[in-house]
Formats: C-alpha cells, structure tokens, sequence
C-alpha cells in the first residue's frame, strides 16, 4: 500500500497551497485530484490584499502581480462606491485581476518543484481513520495509507461527508445562473422594464452574464443549458438578446454554511469544504488560501512530531472564527444589497461606507486584512507583521523575504536578545516602536518586544510557537 505523510484531497487552491507548505516543510505529501486535468473553464478571477500578502511570505506573489491587472479597490457588495485599499493595513493596497486557473498552475507548478506528488484522475471515494493514521480508498480500487488526510475537496466535501463534520447553515434562497458566452449587451447590469437586470462581466475574448431565476429551482443539479439562460435573459431584459458560444453554464446561490470543526482526529478541513457563502466580496479563493497557509506549517510540524502541545487545534481556532466572520460580512453585504435605502442599520453602514476612515475599516473587513489571531496591548500582535525594510548582515531585505523558507522568525531591532542565539539581528525603519518581534512562519506576529522591555514573555511565545527545524 503507496504511504504518505499527509494525503490531501483536491487541488483546487486550498489543496495546492497546502501541498506546496507541507513539501517545503519537508513532509511527504501526495494531492489527490478526482479530475484529470484542470478545467477549461475559470470560477476567481482576483486576488485580493491579504492574500497577496500572504503570497508575498513566500516570495509569490511578485510573479502574478507582475502578470495581473491592479485595481485600487477591495470588490464588494451593497456598498456604495468602491472600498478604497489606498492607506489599508496591507503591504499590496490593490486587488489583482488575475484568473483562478493560472494561481492554481503556479502553486502546482511549486508543489511538484517542492515534491508533492500530485495524482490526477484520482477520486477519494472513502476512509477509516485510526491512531496512527488514515487508509484512503480511491476510486480506481488504489489505497493509500498518511497519517493525516486533508479535506481541500471542495463544498460537497467528501471527506467532511465522511469524517461525520456536520456542516450547519443556510440553504440559498435564490439563485442566479451564470454564463460565460458571447453577446452584445453592454458592460455591468442592463435593466429591463420591471427592474431586473442582467449583469454583464468582461472577460478576455468573452462576457459572463449573471441573472437572477424567478424562483429556486426544483433541482439545482439539473444542468444548466444555454436555452434556460436565453431564455431568462430575454425575460428579465423583455427582449432578445442572442447569447453565443458557451464556454461554461452553471448556478450558484447565496447558501452559507460552516463546518461544526475544521480537525476530527487526523482529519482536517481547508477551503470551501469548510465553508461556502454568498457571493459578495469575491473571496472563495482567498479564503481557502488563507485556510491553507494557516495549516500547512502546523500540520507539518505535528507531522515531524515537533509540534508544540495544541498547535494544531489553534488551526481550527483561528480559522474556524475567521470562516464566521467571512459568512457574515458576505451576508451582511447581500442583505444590504436588497434593503431598502430606508432601513436605518443599511444607511448608517452607506454613511460609513463614505467616510474615508470608515471605508478603510470596512475594506479590511471584507478582504481579512483585519485578521487579528491573539490582539495584544501591542497593534502588531496577533496580526501579519508589515513588510518593512530591515537591513541583515549589512544587506538590505525585506522582512516578508525572511520567511520565504517557511519557518519562525525571531527579529532582534535593537540588540535586546543577546541571549537567544536564534535571532536574527537587524536594523528596520527608525519609526518601529518595536525592539524585536516573533514572527510565526504564516507571518502573524507572535511576540513583540517593547523598547526596554528586553526579552520578558518571549520564553513562553517560543514554547507556544517557534516550531523547530527539520533535522
Ligand atoms: C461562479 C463563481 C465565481 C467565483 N468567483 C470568485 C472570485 O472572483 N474570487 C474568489 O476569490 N473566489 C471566487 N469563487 C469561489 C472560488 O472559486 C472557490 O471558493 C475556490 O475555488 C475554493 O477553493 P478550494 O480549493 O477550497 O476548492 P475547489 O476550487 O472547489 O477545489 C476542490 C477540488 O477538489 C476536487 N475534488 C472534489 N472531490 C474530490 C474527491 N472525492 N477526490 C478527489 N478530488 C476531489 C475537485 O475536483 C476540485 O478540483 C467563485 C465561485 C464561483 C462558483
């Protein structure tokens, strides 16, 4: 039987993320993927602030900036005028344009670099888990043995199905189809003569049209068919508009769920097997990264058996509160698109909304760049440390640049930690009011160390933290 470290389910985003974290952390990993090649069609076309900020700790994000179209806003939904990014709490004060398909091609392409073994056509049909481990039967009769199994399988998760984690919400109230097609509509929503409208989105060498069906159908499996969208189209417009070429036809909805617990036993849960929400906000993708990067160097570390105790549970800690909050921030958004201009909670939030510093709040919200794990009496703590400029050794980097190998980082500014030989000296901005800082490998600032304060609570940061280095 083929052994593993840690068997992922999927490679969608949340999958090849946590595939390439585990190999550089050195652990075995294989990527199970039931189709045998990526789709030809694209669901994300963004990437947004946080993570590109997160992309950026291990030196990605460069590359698909540089390919990408920069827009100066966060998306969001119900809100009036853009969420502006500029002065955000973000080292990329934009979102990227930027297709789904090619995020997944460069986080494959650095998975297998990595030496994550990626099996296509490989469907996870069933598995036991036991204490040591977990068999995993695939569809073509192939079983494989890891001592963790990840679920990135996406909402209908299997492996959520089958670890027995229940998955607790809201059905869809309505439900949209969507179209990638040719036609002449004009960009952004044509109304027709009772209100509705058709949402028209460029693409390269095509549109996407989205429009609302009257009513939930009886199905939402029944496969959606060009002559269904035409012809809602051209109900909702009260006219014909020819609608060419599908690339793709499918139905979403504003169903939003949330899985009981991200871990059961050696079982974990990342991405939308974890969560879905409605579609405000455009930050499925992001989301599902930001699962994934939270995991990776914990499971790798209980995997090496060098976890400190409960490292791994403050994955479904972290990520299990910020799931929550991504459920109400989309809901709230589509609640806000469909109240009335009178209803006071939504023309207070439109008020804030066009306060700068409330537009700025609201952007860090939606996007997550106001994830905070452990807040302290210090602005940095619990958050992602900024991207500053340091000097190390006489060379001038970046402090993103020091956790491209995916490990702590213990920051000396000041010359305040002469006793921990791990750390590394270096002299930042002269307007940090920080003297030295423990970085997590995600980036997320463990311990900060106040001018003359020298090294008091730092012990106990590492214990909880500072995961050791391979041997
Ligand atoms: C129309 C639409 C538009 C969207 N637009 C955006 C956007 O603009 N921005 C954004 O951030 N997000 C967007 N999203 C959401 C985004 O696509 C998802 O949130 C994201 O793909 C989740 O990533 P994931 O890795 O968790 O899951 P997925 O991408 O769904 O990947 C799961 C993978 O698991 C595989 N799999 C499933 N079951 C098994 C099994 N049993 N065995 C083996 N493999 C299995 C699947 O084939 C799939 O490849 C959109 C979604 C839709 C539907």
């Amino acid at each position: 039987m083929p052994e593993t470290d840690v068997l992922v389910v999927g490679a969608g985003p949340a999958g090849l993320l946590l595939g390439a974290e585990l190999a550089l952390a050195g652990v075995r990993t294989t990527i199970a993927e039931r189709h045998p090649a990526r789709l030809p069609y694209c669901r994300g076309f963004n990437l947004n602030s946080r993570a590109l900020d997160l992309l950026a700790r291990r030196g990605l994000a460069e590359g698909l900036v540089a390919e990408g179209h920069r827009v100066p806003n966060a998306p969001a939904t119900g809100l009036p005028g853009p969420l502006l990014l500029d002065g955000a709490a973000t080292d990329h004060p934009f979102s990227l344009g930027i297709p789904q398909t090619r995020v997944e091609e460069v986080l494959e392409a650095r998975a297998r670099e990595l030496g994550a073994e990626i099996l296509r056509g490989h469907e996870l049909r069933s598995f036991t888990q036991d204490d040591d481990g977990v068999t995993a039967s695939l569809h073509n009769g192939l079983t494989i043995r890891a001592r963790y199994l990840a679920g990135c399988d996406g909402s209908r998760s299997t492996v959520r199905k089958q670890a027995g984690i229940g998955f607790p919400g809201m059905d869809a109230r309505w439900y949209a189809l969507l179209g990638d097609v040719e036609c002449d509509l004009p960009y952004g929503p044509t109304a027709g003569p009772d209100g509705r409208t058709v949402f028209v989105i460029p693409r390269p060498g095509y549109v996407r049209i989205v429009v609302r069906e009257d009513a939930p159908p009886p199905d939402k499996d029944t496969p959606v068919t060009l002559e269904l969208l035409q012809a809602q189209v051209d109900a909702v417009l009260g006219r014909h508009v020819e609608l060419r070429n599908p690339r793709w036809l499918s139905r979403f909805g504003d169903a939003a769920r949330l899985a009981s617990r991200y871990r059961e036993g050696r079982v974990l849960l990342a991405g939308d097997a974890a969560h879905i929400h409605p579609p405000a906000g455009a930050i499925g993708v992001n989301v599902a990264l930001d699962d994934a990067f939270n995991l990776g160097w914990k499971l790798a570390a209980a995997v090496r058996g060098t976890a400190p105790e409960g490292l791994l549970d403050t994955y479904h800690a972290e990520r299990h509160a910020a799931g929550a909050r991504i459920l109400a921030n989309t809901r709230a958004q589509v609640a806000l698109e469909e109240a009335d201009a009178a209803e006071p909670w939504a023309d207070l939030l439109r008020r804030v909304a066009t306060h700068p510093a409330g537009n700025r709040v609201l952007a860090e919200i939606i996007t997550g760049l106001d994830t905070c794990y452990e807040p302290g009496e210090h602005p940095w703590l619990g958050r992602l440390a900024p991207d500053v400029p340091l000097t190390v050794d006489g060379r001038q980097t970046h402090l993103a640049a020091l956790l491209h190998a995916g490990r702590p980082v213990l920051l000396d500014l000041s010359g305040s930690l002469e006793g921990w030989p791990a750390a590394v000296r270096a002299s930042g901005p002269s307007d940090l009011d920080v003297a030295a800082v423990l970085l997590r490998p995600d980036g997320h600032v463990a311990w900060v160390g106040l001018p003359g304060a020298g090294d008091a609570g730092l012990a106990e940061a590492m214990r909880r933290w500072a995961v050791p280095a391979p041997a």
